[in-house]
Formats: structure tokens, sequence, C-alpha cells
């Protein structure tokens, strides 16, 4: 609840620092920042200039200062709250001493890079009730800056470029249909005047592309949809041909699809390839999730889905595609971290330009990034739905995954995949990919009743597989149990690992490595560690009392080595994975931690978990009230408050809330939309009132029980 606060404290906080800088324009900071910058941004360590720190999104910094010899001797230098209980996965970008990053809600800030102070700061006023609209909560993962602009793209859909020494807002485009559940969480990147932006919003049933816009005054270059127009006529799009020769033959005529736009949502990676002027984009999983569902007439490909797409980076017309993931059915979106290398692949160890990847769906790619040809491909975690790769990288599937309705299957990985958006990293130096991957299964079965057009997650699935209706002391043990990260140190040429760490919990971290061979990252459970890049040896570790899901990055200023990190749980971690974890051990707290060798500030100590955690209604409801409340639960209430009615926080636990112990206060909140404002949208079109109070029969009955299994104290009397 006290992300709620945070609101009014931040629009005073607006206005405080909207008188700004002494800096102007023509040759304030960015100003610099051009393509050719970027190009070269190996050559100048000392700014880190776009979100992945070079247009390859290596993420490895030739820095040297700090080394294995004398890391231990890191220290904390500042800090700076970012105002939100809300996830945080942004990479902050540092250029001529300033560093701009994002929290929640899409807002930029500018800090002073060597001291903290916060130059300015910019809100675009997103409204709350677009909460519901995203699958992940209300994240950001950065900006671009490009010519002394700032550019974000906001959670409700808009680009928006800012004076990078004012923060002024510039220009602002809606880039999506705002009727739609388009949500934007991904980083713009910038190369040839040009910013570049997807969106999301497969979970809820939207059709996906990326645009790309005049960096100077916002207009429109040219724009790519990942899948067909629903009559399968062109748009006047750059992707019209692609679709035409390609696309809409994978896809049958009818189906949930048409109305849902089919997924492929490009949300997170797309890389500018400057050698072979191509923009690389990873794309999403498909809308809705099950295929009888989205496309029952055809038996295609769903072209593309789950899919690296190489686009010319001039017109957006088509280059080559790579599907990972044939006609998706489990949320293995193909958006995760791309990289661009030179590997020793050839004849006397030639060198070959490639894109690795590793996608959700467990496989680790090696594709030639001039023809999007498949080099090489290696299951990196445990695989119940595909065997192998045939020769040409399609995957050997298992046939029970795609006959889920008569025997529900157990999915691994899990649609939260074996890798998600955290970043990868690559050192050259090493010649490793460093992959935050996590071992998790879920139960996949078909909706009983068939799927209901209604749902705000319309997924053609049954929400509650493979969950408890209720449970018992020791349960949340045993799923804690059953999911753990892993740091994978991947050898693309030998395909295999060299080594790995294991984590007690999945989503941990992104990666950085550094010319030194120091590899940093943080954890879910909050501890920021430096590990030998070579053996995984730790070296350093501090404690910043927030888990940590975002990648570090390392700058210098008058010749000192500064390390910086954001904290905060973020995504699906926090919303889905998170709650059967303690709150108190690893809460979720937005900040920005900056580091240098000697440096002795304090990590703050966050705020107190306040919620107290004991039921405030009575436990009410017949069995099959309860039992039937589960099923409500699950599909509707499940993706934001958490499996079991358990919450990681990021929401407000519905077992203690107050609102559940009294039925119309439930009722107005959960029907009617009382706390819109706050992103609980109305779910009258969803919910009888019989069903929503059925939904609070069982949400008490997990209260109590969570005061039976000794999880939860009871009421004062
Ligand atoms: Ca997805």
């Amino acid at each position: 609840m006290k992300a709620y606060g945070w609101v009014a404290a931040l629009l005073v906080g607006t206005a405080l620092a909207s008188c700004s800088q002494d800096i102007g324009a023509a040759d304030g900071p960015a100003s610099g920042v051009d393509t050719a910058r970027i190009a070269a941004a190996d050559k100048t360590p000392q700014d880190w200039l776009t979100y992945g720190g070079n247009y390859e999104e290596q993420r490895h910094s030739r820095l040297t200062a700090i080394g294995p010899d004398n890391v231990s001797d890191l220290g904390l230098v500042w800090s700076h709250d970012l105002q939100t209980s809300h996830g945080v996965e942004a990479t902050p970008i540092v250029v001529d001493g300033m560093m701009y990053v994002t929290g929640a809600w899409s807002i930029v800030y500018a800090l002073d890079a060597r001291t903290g102070e916060q130059k300015w700061i910019y809100d675009p006023s997103v409204p709350r009730e677009t909460l519901a609209k995203g699958c992940c909560d209300a994240v950001n993962r950065g900006v671009a800056v490009y010519r002394g602009k700032v550019y974000v793209g906001t959670y409700d859909g808009r680009l928006v470029a800012l004076d990078a020494g004012t923060g002024k807002m510039l220009w602002s485009k809606v880039t999506v249909d705002q009727s739609k559940p388009y949500t934007i969480t991904g980083a713009p990147r910038a190369f040839k005047d040009k910013i570049i932006i997807g969106n999301g919003g497969a979970e809820l049933g939207v059709r996906g592309y990326v645009t790309a816009y005049d960096a100077a005054t916002g207009d429109e270059e040219w724009r790519f949809y990942f899948t067909p127009n629903p009559d399968k006529k062109p748009d006047g799009a750059a992707s019209d041909d692609a679709l035409a020769r390609l696309g809409n033959a994978t896809w049958g005529d009818t189906g949930a699809w048409t109305t849902d736009g089919g997924g492929g949502t490009a949300w997170d990676s797309m890389i500018f390839d400057e050698i072979n002027d191509q923009v690389i984009v990873g794309t999403g999983n498909a809308s809705p999730w099950n295929a009888k569902v989205r496309d029952p007439q055809g038996n295609g490909d769903n072209l593309f889905l789950s899919s690296v797409v190489a686009l010319d980076a001039d017109t957006g017309s088509y280059k080559w595609h790579f599907q990972e993931t044939p006609r998706d059915m489990l949320d293995y979106t193909a958006t995760q971290t791309l990289i661009l290398a030179d590997l020793p692949l050839g004849d006397a160890g030639a060198r070959r330009r490639v894109v690795m990847h590793a996608p959700k769906n467990g496989f680790f790619y090696v594709l030639d990034a001039r023809s999007g040809a498949f080099l090489s491909g290696k299951a990196f975690a445990n695989q119940t739905w595909a065997s192998g790769l045939d020769a040409k990288g399609r995957p050997i599937e298992n046939p029970a995954m795609r006959q889920f309705d008569r025997t529900p299957f157990l999915a691994i990985p899990a649609p939260a995949g074996a890798h998600n958006w955290n970043p990868m990293a690559y050192s050259p130096k090493t010649g490793l990919a460093y992959i935050p991957a996590q071992d998790m299964a879920q139960m996949v079965g078909e909706r009983p009743g068939g799927t209901k057009a209604s749902l705000r997650w319309n997924l053609g699935y049954d929400m509650a597989a493979g969950l408890p209706p209720t449970y018992s002391a020791g349960t949340l043990e045993q799923i804690r149990k059953t999911i753990s990260g892993k740091l994978i140190a991947w050898d693309p040429v030998r395909q295999k690992a060299r080594w790995t760490r294991a984590y007690p919990t999945p989503f941990n971290g992104g990666v950085l490595t550094t010319a030194t061979n120091l590899l940093f990252q943080g954890d879910a459970m909050g501890t920021f560690r430096a590990l030998d890049a070579a053996n995984g040896t730790e070296l350093w570790s501090m404690n910043l009392k927030s888990g940590i899901q975002a990648a570090p990055i390392t700058y210098e200023i008058d010749g000192e080595q500064y390390v910086a990190i954001a904290t905060g749980w973020g995504t699906s971690w926090a919303l889905n994975w998170g709650f059967a974890w303690d709150k108190a051990t690893a809460p979720d707290v937005g900040r920005v931690f900056v580091f240098k060798l000697g440096a002795r500030a304090r990590v703050p100590d966050p705020m107190a978990y306040l919620v107290e955690e004991t039921p405030k209604g009575s436990r009410f409801g017949s069995p099959t009230q309860i039992a039937a409340g589960f099923r409500h639960y699950s599909e509707n209430c499940m993706v934001c408050h958490g499996p079991m009615a358990i919450s990681s926080g990021v929401t407000p636990d519905l077992r203690w809330s107050g609102v559940s112990a009294d039925r119309n206060v439930w009722d107005q909140v959960v029907r009617t939309g009382i706390l819109s404002g706050n992103g609980m949208v109305p779910f009258k079109d969803q919910l009888s009132p019989d069903e929503a109070e059925d939904i609070r029969a069982y949400v008490l009955d997990q209260a109590w029980l969570a005061v039976e299994n000794g999880d939860a104290k009871p009421p004062k009397s």
C-alpha cells in the first residue's frame, strides 16, 4: 500500500525540480552523442551511452581501475531513492557526468553521476488505471540519449523526447492504439537519427510491432508489424511485403488471433547492427497462448512470433528472420537480450559476426548476423517441451505439449522462461556469455468450459492448473524448493556451460563484466556482488536491503571508476513468483546505488513492511463456494495479487486487506472500480456479484489457513 502515499510526494518533487540547470541545450549534456559516438562506445568507456553499453549490447566495460586485487575496497558513494515500491528494471545511462535513470511509471531522473544530486525529474503522468493493461507491473528499463535529448517510452504507449539539460519535454508521440491493452516498458534505442520503440501486451490481446521515429521531430519513419493484419491485407507499413510473402500463409483465417492481434510484441531487445546496417528485434509470444483457440483452422508456424527479425535500418524492410519457437504455446518470447559479437567459428579460428540469444525457451542460439543462418544451438536449461534442435535449429517438440487438453502438461521452462528480460552480458575477454537463468516448471491445462473472451488475461489456459486450492503447513517451503536461479557462464563456441553459480531464487539481476575480468550481478534477495568472470569466485559483496533485478553499469569521472545499480524487484518475479519468499528479507525498494573504491556511505534502511499480517474479516463460505472462488481468483486476480492469494508486496495482499472484510466495500473495489486511481480497474464485465463474493470467501479462507499454518498471526481480540 505504501506506493500510493508516494504519488503525492512525487507531484511535489516534480514541481520543486522544474527550475533547473545552468547548461544550454546547444552544447549541453549529451549533445555530442550521435551514431558515431555510440558506435565507438568501447573507446570512451568513461560513459555508458546506450542500454547495453555499446551497439553490440555486450555490457562489457573497458575500464580497468577496479579489478580483482582491489575490488574488496569497493564501497557506497551515494544512493538515490526512486520513490516507488513498484518494480525497477532500469539500466542507467551515464554521459558527460550526468546519469539518466527511470523508476516505475516511466518517470525519468537526471542525477549528477558523481554526487547523486538530482538535477531534474520528468513525470509523464501515466494514468494509474493503465496498470492493469500490462502483464508485469508499471516498470521501465531505461532511456535512450542522443544529440542532447533523452527519450523515454511511457507505460501508456507514448514516446517522449526531453531536453537532456533541463528535462523539458520537446515532443511526445502516441505510438499505440491507447484503447487497447498496449504498454511500453522497454528502453528505446537511438541510431542514424532515429529512435526505435516497440510495445507489450500479448497476454491481454494486441498485435506487436516496432516503430522508428525521427529523433529530432518525432515524425514516424517506418513501422514493422510482426503478425498479419486480421484480414491479411497490407497496412501500408514496412512489413507489408514480408507478411504477404512469408507471414500471412502461416496463419489460418479464423480464431482469436483475428480479434486479439496474435501477439509477437517486441517489448525488450532491439539492437542496431551498424556493420550490416540493420536493426535486429526479438519478438514476443502468441496472443492468446493456446494455439487451438488462437488459430484453430491452421497448423502453421505463426510468423513472426517468438522470432529474431532483422530489418533495414533506414526503411524497416525485412532482411531475415529466425523463428525460435514455431506456433508458440507457452509464452516463449524471443525478446530477451540480443548480443552481437565476433566469434572464432571459422576454419583456423576465423571470426564470424554473430547474434547470440538465450530466450525463454531454454536454448542458446548462435545466428549469422548478416544472413540470420542458424549456426548452432544447445539447451542451457532443463526442458520438457523439446528434446533438442534439428540441423536447421527447429525445436524437436514433445508432442505432449500440444495435447494439454487431454492431459495437463508440466511445462519446463515455465512461461516465465529459463531466461527472462534480466540482461545477459558477453565478455570478449573471457569469450563467455553470462545468462541470469532460472529453473521453474508450470502446469498447463485447458480451461474448463472453454475460453471466455471477456477475460482480461486471455491465454486460453486454465490459470489454476497445478496450484493447490488450499494450502497446508510447509507448502511455501515446498514451492521454494521447486524453483531456483542460476548464473550460467556459457561458452557460445563450444555451446556448453563453463561454470554456474546457484541461487535460491529465480529472477536474479542482469550482468556486467569488465576488462579486468570482474563480473557484477545483484540477486533477488538483495545482495550485490563482484565475481571473477573466469571462474565465478566471489570477490566482494554488499547487502543493498532490496531485491535486485536490473543490470549494473560502470563509468568514470576524473579518473575515478564508479559502479552503479538500480534496485527493486520488478515483473513476474514480484507479481507471480516472489510470493513464496519473506518480504522482510528482501523487500522491493526502488533506489540507485553508486560505488567506488574507498567509499564508505551506509546503505539506507528500507521502510518497515507496514501491513499487519492478520485476517481482518471472518471466514465464511462452503467448500464449494471457496473452490469456485479459487478458480475465479486464479483467472482474474492471481497475476497481480499472487498465486494462492499470497502477494509478494508490490500489490496489496488481499488476505490482510480491510477491503476483504466487508462484502459491500469488496464489491465496490472489485466490480465498481472505486480504486481505479490506484490501478485497480473494475471487473464488473468479468465477475458477477456472486463470483466476486466467491473470491472473497477464498481470500479469507487463505488468510485463516495462513494463521493455522503459523504463517500469520490471529487478530488481537
Ligand atoms: Ca508474455
